[in-house]
């Protein structure tokens, strides 16, 4: 399989992983929007978020629930941008569902 973020989960491409499960794999963005910014995917190879049945998603979000949290405490900010790019036209750039973590700072102006 020709898929980056595939090649991510296996290893073949190193990452800064901080999570995994049985279910999903979540590291460090090598282009963060703010320091800490954070991609968790399902290891399943699925290209868009409106390709997950229910069940997939609820143990996607299960997990982003759980890394969430941690990001926020870990990193003591205010607030998260919790969110997914679905298909090309809405800015996914890499066709393997992932959602982002954005940790959010006072005037940071728009995380970027
Ligand atoms: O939602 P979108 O598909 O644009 O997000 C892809 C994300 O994957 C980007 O934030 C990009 O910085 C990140 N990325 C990465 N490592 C790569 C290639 C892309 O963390 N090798």
């Amino acid at each position: 399989m020709d898929c980056l973020f595939c090649k991510i989960i296996s290893g073949e491409i190193p990452s800064h992983k901080i999570y995994e499960d049985e279910f999903v794999y979540a590291f460090l963005d090598i282009y963060p929007c703010s320091e800490g910014h954070t991609i968790i995917l399902p290891k399943e190879h699925i290209p868009r978020y409106t390709n997950m049945e229910e069940t997939d998603s609820a143990s996607l979000f299960k997990a982003v629930n759980k890394v969430a949290k941690v990001v926020e405490r870990t990193l003591n900010v205010p607030g998260l941008n919790i969110g997914i790019n679905n298909g090309e036209v809405a800015g996914q750039s890499v066709p393997h569902v992932h959602v982002h973590i954005i940790p959010r700072r006072e005037n940071d102006n728009g995380g970027s």
